[in-house]
């Protein structure tokens, strides 16, 4: 039996790993879908976290962070985890994808969250093939070519400004004048050259053929609309919780939610059921940054620590 399994593997997840295992728990599992190092991993730099003063871009920033944990032996199981459910002796099961399960004392959910789509014309029958989530990925096929940028949050402007130094023009399309994104980050993008500003605009339709993305019709509150025709646009304009991890089989939740789905929890990060912990931009009221992630990610690791002494 594992002490803990720990579902997601972002800086939460890792974080939370580092911790119980320096912590001397040992049999702690990692289930992560894919590589270690969450979301951030596809930002193009990573510039706020406290004592980091070089930007790096968000893949070469987490790098370490597995090296650390693997260090004081933190197990990484490359799987995706379909759910979790508790058992009577209050163990919980872990319900791989491959039909496979695992039993552990104490379970911490760091899924994180995932690019949210826009809902206009075209937007999944073109994604993948013009329409994108990740400027890191995708900005260099469209080496000096124009794009456009979908979102007026942190995310759109800084990538449009990553995008501006590979493209020949980014257009920022937002759907109102006022913007998320942190005024230091808006002004910077404001004296880029490369980027025009379409405000009070929404995207109509994505339109193209079978080698993808030829244009997009940007439709302004006016009425008035512009065809921009571009071979890309990326689309940031907000994100959804992973939360069907602590769905049971009827699809009803194991633990209270708010009505975004985050998941609720006290400052110990402990959820209405105990031994299920949750850290990261899975919670209620999270900030949605990687050095709240990261700390979150410890205290539920040292949350579980005291839970198994005394419950175990
Ligand atoms: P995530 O990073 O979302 O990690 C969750 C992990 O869980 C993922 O790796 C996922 O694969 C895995 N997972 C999910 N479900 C399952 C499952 N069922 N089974 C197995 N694995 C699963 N924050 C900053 O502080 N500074 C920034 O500059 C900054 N820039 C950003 C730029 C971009 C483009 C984006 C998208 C985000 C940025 N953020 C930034 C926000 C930051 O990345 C997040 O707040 C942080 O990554 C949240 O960490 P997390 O561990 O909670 O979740
Ligand atoms: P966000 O802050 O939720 O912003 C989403 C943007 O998309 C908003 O401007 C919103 O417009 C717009 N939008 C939403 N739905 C839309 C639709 N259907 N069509 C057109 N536009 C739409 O999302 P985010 O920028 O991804 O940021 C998520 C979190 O991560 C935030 O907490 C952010 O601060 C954090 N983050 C931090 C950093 C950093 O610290 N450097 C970097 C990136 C992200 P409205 O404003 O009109 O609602």
């Amino acid at each position: 039996m594992l002490n803990l399994a720990i579902i997601g593997g972002g800086p939460a997840g890792l974080a939370a790993g580092l911790y119980a295992t320096r912590g001397g728990l040992k049999d702690v599992v990692m289930f992560e879908q894919g590589m270690p190092g969450g979301q951030i991993t596809s930002s193009s730099e990573m510039e706020n976290y406290p004592g980091v003063a070089t930007v790096l871009d968000g893949m070469s920033f987490m790098a370490p962070w597995q090296e650390q944990c693997f260090r004081f032996g933190l197990k990484h199981e490359m799987a995706f985890v379909q759910r979790v459910s508790q058992n009577s002796d209050k163990t919980f099961t872990i319900h791989l994808d491959d039909g496979k399960t695992q039993i552990a004392k104490a379970v911490i959910v760091c899924t994180g969250s995932e690019p949210k789509r826009a809902g206009f014309k075209g937007e999944d029958e073109f994604f993948g093939r013009g329409v994108s989530t990740c400027a890191t990925c995708d900005g260099f096929f469209y080496k000096n070519k124009e794009v456009a940028v979908l979102g007026g949050g942190d995310t759109a402007i800084e990538e449009a400004q990553y995008l501006a130094n590979i493209c020949s023009k980014v257009y920022l399309i937002h759907r109102r004048e006022g913007f998320r994104a942190a005024p230091i980050t808006l002004e910077k993008a404001r004296k880029n050259e490369k980027i025009e500003f379409l405000l009070n605009a929404v995207v109509d339709e994505v339109y193209g053929d079978k080698s993808g993305v030829n244009g997009v019709i940007v439709k302004f509150k006016d009425g008035s609309t512009r065809d921009l025709k571009v071979p890309g646009i990326f689309t940031f304009v907000g994100l959804n919780v992973r939360n069907s991890v602590i769905k049971d089989e009827a699809g009803k939740f194991i633990c209270d939610v708010n009505e975004a789905g985050q998941i609720v929890v006290n400052l110990k990060m402990q959820t209405s059921v105990p031994g299920l912990f949750a850290a990261g931009d899975i919670r209620i009221d999270a900030p949605k940054q990687v050095v709240s992630a990261a700390a979150d990610g410890a205290v539920a690791a040292l949350s579980v620590i005291s839970y198994i002494e005394a419950n175990h």
